[in-house]
């Protein structure tokens, strides 16, 4: 069982097992195919990998050697069927290496750096975190952090950084995930740094950098909810609005690495100024900042030097649970307007499940009743039922665990492209 997975919660899997539907993608290697397929279940036998892959056992058979030849798969002891206990030659089933690599995922933000190291199975081996005042940092700073914080979740892992073949990275903000250039962040001054290989350079080893919106939703189109699904779509609410989209099994980025910003989708003409530098961004009304301004002013909140947003939003919760009304009509009025946002997720996308994740999640006022309402009312009329809303209130941790996850997909498509002997080399390298 691998450990990120064991971090969901068995009802926010729903249909995750052995059933997964197949990746239609027939342009891919069939080998990436069956390695995806290995990693996702765990265990599984050849013969259930050729079923799921619709294709033959032969070349299952072949594929999987060549995976095993790499060093990237290895059979395992399949767990004994019921009444077989004890009778002839122990079933094989393949699994993935987990020695093989060890891979390193960070997740930057405005209140909190969290980082970890995983194996190749994506089994989580140590976290750390480090608290920080929020705002921009310049890139000495962010570089100086980073360099910290993996050092640290190394030594927690009993490594060293020369053991980690890659980084995945997350910030909130617009990152062309191709080429690993920040377009813009919160949590980095200035704008159009190609940051990754700027880390890379520095930190001297291989990084990717993406949304951290994306990462979660890798974290449950690899390990959670998504595992079984085709197309669904994350929505996280944090210090701002993102989201993640899959579209057949795959995250879908955009033409330029760009896109799914739903929360710079505009909700309301000439509306509240967005940390974007725009006005009206579903951001400006249902984010944390969102929610803070409008408390600062409703309660009369006089701020003392440090207190953190935190604690100003803890408060206006606390006061809309005793019954206060202005801070419940603060609640209300943000998951409106996220009413607004989902329904046009479920207008333009169609998904089969929408999962809202992130701290604030915490806050049931968010997608009260009379909010999931809004958002039918406000989606096209087509006579089926509205895709189910799964809320997942995961911390840093788990954006820091699917920055992992894209830390090991770099390694792994580096491994099974078709330069895979030079970039095996390359990864052994490091
Ligand atoms: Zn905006």
């Amino acid at each position: 069982m691998l450990q990120l997975r064991n971090n969901f919660t068995p009802n926010a899997v729903p249909g995750c097992g052995p059933l997964i539907p197949p990746l239609s993608e027939s342009s891919r290697p069939l080998r990436q195919q069956i390695f995806e397929r290995v990693r996702a279940a765990g265990t599984i036998a050849r013969v259930q990998v050729a079923k799921e892959l619709g294709v033959s056992p032969a070349s299952v058979t072949t594929g999987v050697s060549e995976l095993i030849e790499s060093g990237l798969l290895e059979e395992v002891a399949a767990p004994p069927r019921d009444g077989e206990a004890g009778r002839g030659r122990p079933a094989v089933a393949l699994g993935v290496r987990a020695n093989a690599y060890r891979v390193a995922g960070i997740k930057l933000s405005d209140r909190e750096h969290t980082a970890v190291i995983v194996d190749f199975a994506g089994n989580l081996i140590a976290n750390e975190s480090m608290t920080r005042n929020p705002g921009p940092m310049e890139l000495p700073q962010l570089l100086v952090v980073l360099a910290q914080l993996l050092d640290m979740v190394c030594e927690k892992a009993g490594i060293t950084r020369s053991d980690v073949s890659a980084l995945g990275l997350g910030l909130p903000g617009f990152i062309d995930s191709h080429t690993g250039r920040v377009l813009w962040s919160s949590v980095l001054a200035g704008r159009g740094l190609v940051l990754a290989d700027v880390a890379s350079e520095y930190l001297g080893l291989s990084v990717r950098v993406d949304n951290d919106a994306n990462l979660v939703t890798l974290a449950e189109l690899w390990f959670g909810a998504g595992r079984g699904l085709s197309d669904f779509a994350v929505v996280t609410i944090e210090h701002g609005v993102g989201m993640g989209v899959v579209i057949n099994h795959r995250i879908y980025r955009g033409a330029q690495g760009l896109g799914m910003e739903l929360g710079h989708t505009k909700v309301q003409l000439d509306g509240a100024l967005c940390r974007c530098g725009q006005r009206g961004c579903l951001e400006a009304y249902v984010a944390d900042y969102a929610l803070a301004r409008e408390a600062t002013t409703a309660l009369n909140w006089v701020g003392k030097d440090g207190q953190s947003i935190n604690v100003l939003l803890e408060s206006l919760y606390d006061h809309a649970k005793a019954g206060n009304t202005a801070a419940r009509s603060i609640f209300r009025r943000a998951g409106r307007y996220l009413a607004v946002g989902l329904s046009n997720v479920v207008n333009l996308f169609d998904p089969s499940l929408i999962i809202l994740s992130g701290e604030r999640m915490r806050y049931d006022y968010l997608y009260a009743a009379d909010t999931l309402a809004e958002m039918d009312n406000l989606s096209i009329v087509t006579g089926r039922p509205r895709p189910p809303i799964e809320i997942h209130a995961w911390g840093d941790m788990l954006w820091a665990q699917g920055a992992a996850a894209l830390a090991l997909s770099a390694v792994t498509e580096s491994l099974l492209s078709g330069a895979r002997d030079g970039a095996a080399r390359e990864v052994a390298a490091q």
